[in-house]
């Protein structure tokens, strides 16, 4: 007969009680519990946040009624309450520490689907947050159980001031590469590097720290461009371009993430041309460092094209209220474009048509480029940092 010690944090004040009088755990955890959070998603969707000091190794498994994260060598933390915030599908969390494994049990209002993997998220420290595993999901296929438990309240996390999290704004271009030009003889490189400039003062004054690839009129590579990004610690990397059609008519504005696939054949087209600035192999990662490779190739690069997505579709929305022309087609497109390719969050925006004659005089005016710039800050202000 083997016995096996468990020992059940609920988050309650009578068991937390309990918990404290428990033996501490015997072993010396690599990880520890912070926080769990849980918070509502568009279309429904519930999300649970289990932060960790360390990168975190896990399972999921999907019990009746329940879902059940398994974090190896953590430790429990029997201080914390998690946030619970109403209307969500989990209506009670609880700790189970079992020798170096520590198992966080949601219980579920409603069944739910094995989780795919697109839905979730690591991410890593930023701001005030450590080691995130985020994990999205929506009522599932199996019966729907009437809801008798009621949702734990808690005050929602302090969001984090937005002074810690860092921008890197990529101006196209530069130097002996000009980009696009208009018919009127307007360079792409110059009207976004005028952009990032006056969105860099914006961005800082908004409480962000802001950095630019290039200040002035220099050529740079793209995978040092994406570089910079990794190096700053960027916690969102935005690329700002302006975009040539063959058709003069083509007018507006269209916004881009990185996918090795393009979503459409003019996104594809596109890629190739923003690509050709260095005659970039788009089909190889071989021009980055061994840990960004690994780190391209794990799970991180989910939580990226996903937080990138996020990012992308919040911009969109922006530049519609703030009524700037966009170009036909979906929200967000996809691409294979190189400066992107990095595990920093970002998107590509191109801003409009420089060889639109309506549209390239829009955009070397001054006013048009503040319109631009407020549109952009808002979307990074209303974007979640804070998963
Ligand atoms: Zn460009």
């Amino acid at each position: 007969m083997r016995f096996t010690r468990r020992s059940v944090l609920k988050f309650s004040g009578l068991t937390a009680i309990l918990v404290a009088l428990l033996p501490r755990v015997a072993f010396a955890a690599r990880n520890s519990l912070r926080t769990v959070r849980t918070g509502n998603q568009p279309a429904g969707k519930t999300r649970l946040v289990i932060e960790t000091s360390a990168r975190p190794s896990y399972s999921l498994s999907y019990p009746t009624n329940q879902l059940v994260v398994t974090l190896s060598n953590t430790a429990a933390n029997a201080q914390l309450a998690p946030a619970m915030a109403t209307g969500t599908l989990i209506t009670a969390i609880t700790q189970v520490q079992s020798g170096d494994t520590l198992q966080i049990i949601a219980d579920l209002a409603k069944p739910i689907d094995e989780i795919p993997r697109d839905n979730i998220m690591l991410l890593n420290p930023n701001g005030d947050n450590e080691y995130r595993l985020v994990l999205d999901f929506a009522a599932g296929s199996g019966t729907a159980r009437a809801t008798t438990a009621t949702a734990a309240t808690a005050p929602a996390k302090k969001t984090t001031p937005a002074h810690k999290y860092v921008i890197v704004l990529d101006a196209g271009h530069g130097g002996k590469d000009p980009g696009c030009i208009g018919k009127g003889g307007t360079q792409e490189k110059t009207v976004v590097l005028s952009v990032a400039k006056k969105l860099k003062t914006k961005l800082d004054a908004a409480g962000f720290k802001t950095y630019l690839t290039r200040s002035d009129d220099t050529y740079l590579k793209l995978a040092y461009r994406a570089s910079i990004g990794e190096k700053k610690h960027a916690d969102l990397f935005l690329s700002l371009h302006a975009n040539a059609n063959p058709s003069r008519a083509m007018q507006g504005f269209s916004i881009y993430t990185l996918s090795e696939k393009a979503s459409d054949e003019e996104a594809a087209k596109l890629a190739d041309a923003e690509n050709a600035a260095d005659k970039i192999d788009v089909s190889g990662f071989e021009q980055f460092d061994k840990d960004i490779r690994i780190a391209l190739s794990s799970l991180q690069q989910h939580a990226v094209a996903a937080m990138s997505v996020e990012y992308a579709n919040g911009a969109a929305s922006a530049f519609k209220r703030a009524k700037i022309t966009q170009q036909p087609g979906p929200d967000v497109r996809h691409a294979p474009f190189a400066v992107l390719r990095s595990t920093v969050p970002g998107a590509l925006i191109e801003l409009g048509h420089l060889s639109n004659a309506a549209e390239e005089k829009l955009l070397k005016s001054s006013a048009h480029q503040d319109k631009l710039v407020a549109a952009i800050v808002k979307s990074v202000q209303a974007y979640n940092f804070d998963v």
